[in-house]
């Protein structure tokens, strides 16, 4: 665990802080794990220490997740847990910010509640718990951005690290309700985003991950865009080798961000674009926007040279019927998207799809994820067959249990894609962090295997 920038001066009225271990628990998105990080680095910059073992710590800071209830589930378990073991609890994140003072209520050992608006000021809130105040900081529709003087203390081991440019969204997909917990949308300023990453790679990072809710969106409120954006890290921060943004909104990708991505060299030449479904029925129910998305494929790989596609699709909407589902199935057997997640739909409190008729059974919903992996294993299996034979720049990130280095190609991001296994030797090693040549030399579907080029 590293730390970025310089933590502010004690205030006069601020009460001597007694120094705690400070254990924490992240859950959920990568936009999360910023704030995780966030409130890392201002906890340890009031004093504190944090520990990577909770069973070590005084405290534990949760950064929970609410996106769907199994998220929440996930995250009401791991504050019931730690209850039990007897830990005093800080919750914060979308759980808190969705659920509040009831949280104060179901979790007696709380001794604070830290809504999205709050992170910033967690330093002083872990101040009054310490003085026997049980502190709930929530407030209803965020405006908070990561300020200039964002202090992180990073988790993720790796040359990689997430960078978010924004918060909240403007859209109202029916299925999602981020922006009832994060807010409308705002950006970050730029210069803000390129001290940032100057920090990142200051630090040993080569690959910056751009993450918002929306990234396509970002510098609508001011005087920027993603492509400039992107430019702008491109050209002014030096050491920075690979360049991604993740969740880009369908109808956002434009001519000049994918000129953009296809003329710089950092950035890398992927795109991650959520669909979440073909049927034009199935995206107005959605409150999707309707479009041709073999022909958006297209357009990207003809706009981008030797780009790879992420998307994401999810089966069972509320009213997917077996023709909507077909049409499914076809357009991903003739879009061959190069990375794809097929997420099961489920319904969540105040989404407003959970008012919808036509619920389809979890049996069929299942059903059709796995029907729909199955279209895609030998479409990800011949794309990967066809590396074999080539070398590709990989980004190693770490050795695994056997000894071997695992990394990514510039079409995979962490966490969701493929992984490269690298066979080195002692006369021809590769460390975490670097980025070597690999001759690739087998392929399964979802991950392959090589040697240093
Ligand atoms: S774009 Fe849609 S799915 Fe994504 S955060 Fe916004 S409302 Fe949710």
């Amino acid at each position: 665990m590293t730390t970025t920038a310089t933590p502010p001066a004690p205030t006069s009225n601020d009460a001597a802080v007694t120094p705690q271990k400070v254990g924490f628990v992240h859950l959920g998105c990568p936009k999360n794990l910023v704030d995780t990080e966030n409130m890392l680095g201002l906890l340890e910059a009031d004093g504190h220490q944090i520990v990577a073992d909770e069973a070590d710590a005084d405290v534990v800071l949760v950064n929970t997740c609410s996106f769907i209830e199994k998220a929440q589930q996930e995250s009401v378990d791991v504050l019931s847990n730690l209850a039990e073991q007897g830990k005093k609890l800080v919750i914060a994140g979308c759980l808190a910010q969705k659920f509040q003072g009831e949280l104060l209520d179901l979790f007696p050992e709380a001794d604070a509640v830290v809504g999205i608006n709050d992170v910033p000021d967690i330093a002083k809130i872990m101040r009054r718990t310490q003085h026997g105040e049980r502190v709930l900081a929530t407030q209803q529709d965020p405006t908070y951005v990561l300020r200039d003087d964002t202090i992180r203390k990073h988790v993720t081991l790796g040359a990689w690290a997430y960078l978010k440019i924004a918060e909240g969204c403007d859209y109202k997909c029916s299925f999602c309700i981020i922006p009832s917990m994060r807010g409308t949308f705002r950006s970050r300023s730029p210069q803000n985003i390129i001290d940032n990453a100057k920090q990142l790679v200051e630090r040993g990072v080569k690959e910056v991950i751009l993450v918002g809710q929306d990234t396509t969106s970002y510098g609508k409120d001011m005087d920027s865009s993603l492509p400039k954006l992107l430019q702008r890290l491109n050209d002014e921060v030096d050491g920075l080798e690979w360049i991604r943004f993740m969740y880009a909104y369908p109808n956002l990708v434009s001519d000049e961000l994918l000129e953009t991505i296809d003329g710089c060299d950092k950035i890398v030449k992927y795109l991650d674009c959520p669909l979440q479904h073909t049927h034009p029925e199935m995206l107005k129910r959605m409150r999707r926007p309707v479009m041709d998305h073999v022909a958006f494929a297209q357009r990207v790989r003809d706009k981008v040279r030797n780009v790879k596609l992420r998307t994401a699709f999810i089966t069972g909407f509320p009213g997917e019927t077996e023709e909507h589902f077909q049409h499914l199935k076809r357009s991903i057997e003739e879009a061959k998207w190069d990375r794809l997640g097929i997420f099961e739909y489920s319904d969540v409190d105040t989404a407003h799809s959970q008012t919808l008729d036509g619920k389809v059974t979890k049996a069929v919903i299942t059903q059709r994820r796995k029907e729909l992996m199955a279209i895609q294993q030998p479409i990800a299996y011949a794309h990967n067959q066809a590396m074999v034979g080539t070398v590709v720049p990989v980004m190693i990130d770490e050795m695994n249990a056997y000894g071997q280095m695992t990394g990514r190609s510039q079409w995979d991001a962490p966490e969701v894609d493929n992984s490269v296994l690298v066979k080195t030797s002692e006369t021809n090693a590769a460390l975490p962090g670097e980025i070597v040549n690999v001759r690739i030399t087998h392929a399964g579907p979802y991950d392959v295997k090589g040697e240093l080029a």
